[in-house]
């Protein structure tokens, strides 16, 4: 059970957070899926659910989401089905069922930094940028690597618009398990950008494998070349879903499939 002293609904960011600066357990809920898994106490709860932070939009170079946008949103969105090869409807298409992609929002798995995270890896594979209200924006992978430092709030994620294909692959023992690896790969005009995740830490590109590609045509022997670069130069780990031999085996073979079906 999750008990809470002083549950705040600010009316502006600023509001949020200060609420956030303040002494004891204080944290940020979006839709609460995660954060009341364990029994906890939390001294105040920020909800932003005043902030109109529930949106999908575009400028003329960038699509921008909303924190309290939910997976269903990004996953039924029309402007997101068309943008991006429609790489992030796919990538959570697969998170549990649908009730749960109407409570869990974007700010509560980018703020969250789960590894197992589908959307994580589509959203580093496509270059994106965390806007943090007090920090400003910063490179979701860049963000996704460092230790966690001053309490902020996750705002929006910026995407750039351009002509691209993406690919979304997992390997889950079940339909609406964790994956045990899922791997994005986006190509544009500047090249291929590869995103692993559920390794099980967070998702990582593989820069080695991204540099492999780089000024050739993509075959399936370079495809093979990056996947085996990229199980290489990753990490992985070990738990019940699949030692890390396994996913170093996934890996391989799945930034290869990803990289010849952008290659369509
Ligand atoms: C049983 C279960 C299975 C799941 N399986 C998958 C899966 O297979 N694949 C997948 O991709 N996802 C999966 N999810 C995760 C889900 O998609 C969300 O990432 C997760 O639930 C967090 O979203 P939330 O909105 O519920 O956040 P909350 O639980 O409300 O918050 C999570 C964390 O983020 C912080 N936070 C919330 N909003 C913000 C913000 N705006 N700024 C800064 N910090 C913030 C909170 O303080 C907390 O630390 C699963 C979740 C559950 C509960």
């Amino acid at each position: 059970m999750m008990t809470v002293d002083v549950y705040g609904r600010p009316d502006s960011l600023e509001e949020a957070f200060d609420l956030l600066q303040g002494e004891g357990n204080v944290a940020v809920i979006g839709g609460g899926a995660y954060l009341r898994l364990p029994q906890r106490h939390f001294d105040v709860l920020v909800d932003l659910s005043r902030l109109e932070l529930d949106y999908i939009r575009e400028t003329p170079e960038t699509v921008e989401i909303g924190a309290y946008t939910t997976l269903r949103s990004l996953e039924t969105s029309e402007l997101l089905t068309r943008e991006f090869d429609g790489l992030l409807p796919k990538s959570v298409s697969h998170v549990v069922g649908v009730q749960m992609r109407n409570i869990v929002t974007v700010g509560g798995t980018v703020g969250g930094r789960y590894g197992f995270s589908d959307l994580l890896t589509a959203l580093v594979a496509l270059g994106g940028m965390v806007h943090l209200y007090r920090r400003g924006e910063v490179p979701i992978d860049v963000y996704l690597e460092e230790p966690k430092g001053e309490k902020d709030i996750v705002e929006k994620i910026v995407l750039p618009k351009r002509p691209l294909q993406g690919s979304f692959g997992h390997v889950r023992l079940s339909e609406k398990d964790f994956a045990i690896l899922n791997v994005a790969v986006v190509r544009d005009e500047n090249g291929c950008r590869i995103a692993v995740g559920s390794r099980p830490a967070p998702a990582k590109l593989a820069r080695e494998a991204m540099e492999t590609l780089k000024g050739q045509p993509l075959t399936v022997e370079l495809a093979e070349q990056a996947g085996r670069t990229a199980a290489g130069e990753l990490r992985f780990g070990g738990n019940l879903s699949g030692s890390s031999a396994y996913r170093q085996a996934l890996c391989k073979t799945l930034v290869r499939r990803g990289l010849m079906e952008v290659n369509q």
